[in-house]
């Protein structure tokens, strides 16, 4: 999960990183009465995932509370490189002497974590790493040592930091080190790091992506999410515990099994090309062991989505037989009924693997209204975007 400056430099606060004071808001009023608060000029900073908000025009100085009334109210709303601008920080703005770049990430091909820093931060780090590199420094980190401070000293040398900020930047470098290793996080960078004309180096910017796979311990991270930017589907099946993403698409898909449920996407997609471009509307992996239970989550979920037409049940029965599947399709129906949803889309069923036979045996005799049952996995996609297409 990527998150906003404003939450990046909350937790660089907490791990001692120097950052300035800010309030976030959603308002122009608000963003007067937050730099009335601060009370000195402010920067007004347009909070969306993106890089590029300075250039884009999303950060903007203002002298004083009307200004910074008048600039978050120009800045709010605006899109940036497609993200709409629905909150703003308020900062207190600084007088910047030099600006550095200094970052943290996990380096997956190399199996390390990289620490790169340089001397020439601000706007246009990814130019110097092109046209520059020598002026990036890039300096492993054993996930074991993790960043001491004679790492930290060594990634300051290599970028060539002056002696008068070394041991600012060496113990900031530590303190970010701290902010991936204690919140789990992928990637932590700060660009600009600056220095300001008193001497002192502090963090303008921010930018962490946490590793979801560690939330369950960061109870805190739960604050970060995002839900009025997620999609409302995709909030729903997270409450279900569902490896759901929303697409674009008609043909809803369940399936079991990231791979298989990635290659069903495929088939539907080409086999919807005949049919006025039908395409899958969502990825729904219900995992290996599904129990009637989880399936009726995903049938839930998948059905009440109002751009689903049709809806392609695929599953390879490995550990769970089909029988088992075909069983909890059946109950998972009832269950839906039973609880009030209104079922009209047609369901197309493939089922193959351990038990297929007895597994499509207790479909067919279901006779079910609106589950068809085809052999094959190319066809049942055919079928399924046909029946989307009303065809
Ligand atoms: P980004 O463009 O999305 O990376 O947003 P940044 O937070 O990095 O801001 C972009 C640029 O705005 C920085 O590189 C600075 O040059 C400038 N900027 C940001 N905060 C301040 C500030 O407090 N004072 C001054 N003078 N400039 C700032
Ligand atoms: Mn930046």
């Amino acid at each position: 999960m990527d998150l906003y400056e404003y939450q990046a430099k909350h937790l660089f606060g907490a791990h001692g990183v120097p950052v300035t004071p800010g309030e976030v808001c959603t308002t122009a009023d608000a963003a007067h009465e937050a730099a009335r608060k601060i009370g000195s000029a402010v920067v007004v900073k347009a909070q969306v995932k993106t890089g590029g908000r300075g250039k884009a025009g999303g950060v903007k100085l203002a002298d004083n509370p009307d200004d910074a009334q008048a600039k978050a109210g120009a800045i709010l709303g605006m899109d940036i490189k497609g993200h709409t601008v629905h909150k703003v920080l308020i900062t207190a703005a600084s007088d910047i002497a030099e600006e550095y770049y200094v970052s943290f990430l996990l380096d997956r091909a190399n199996r390390t974590f990289l620490a790169m820093a340089s001397v020439e931060g601000g706007m246009d780090i990814e130019e110097v790493a092109a046209t520059k590199p020598e002026a990036l420094a890039k300096i492993r980190v054993d996930a074991l040592e993790g960043c001491t401070e004679a790492k930290a000293r060594e990634i300051a040398d290599a970028a060539n930091f002056p002696e008068a900020v070394k041991d600012q930047v060496v113990a900031i470098l530590q303190q970010l080190w701290d902010v991936l290793v204690k919140e789990d996080a992928t990637l932590v960078e700060v660009n600009p790091l600056i220095l300001d004309p008193d001497g002192t180096v502090l963090a303008l910017d921010g930018k962490v992506t946490l590793d979801e796979n560690a939330n369950y311990r960061h109870a805190s991270h739960a604050d970060f999410e995002d839900r009025e930017n997620t999609d409302p589907i995709e909030l729903r099946a997270k409450e279900f515990d569902l490896n759901y993403v929303k697409l674009s698409g008609e043909v809803g898909i369940i399936g079991n099994g990231a791979g298989l449920v990635m290659s069903t996407l495929d088939v539907v997609a080409y086999a919807g090309e005949e049919f006025g471009g039908m395409k899958p509307a969502n990825f729904l992996d219900i995992g290996g062991g599904a129990s009637a239970e989880i399936m009726a989550n995903g049938l839930d979920i998948v059905l009440t989505d109002p751009e689903v037409k049709s809806c392609f049940v695929n599953v390879f029965g490995g550990i769970t037989a089909c029988d088992a599947v075909a069983n909890g399709i059946l109950q998972a129906l009832e269950m839906l009924e039973a609880k009030g949803v209104e079922l009209t889309k047609p369901i197309v069923a493939r089922i193959d693997g351990n038990n297929a036979v007895e597994g499509r045996k207790i479909l067919t005799d279901a006779n079910h209204p609106l589950i068809e049952l085809v052999e094959t996995m190319d066809d049942a996609a055919r079928r399924v975007a046909q029946l989307a297409a009303g065809k």
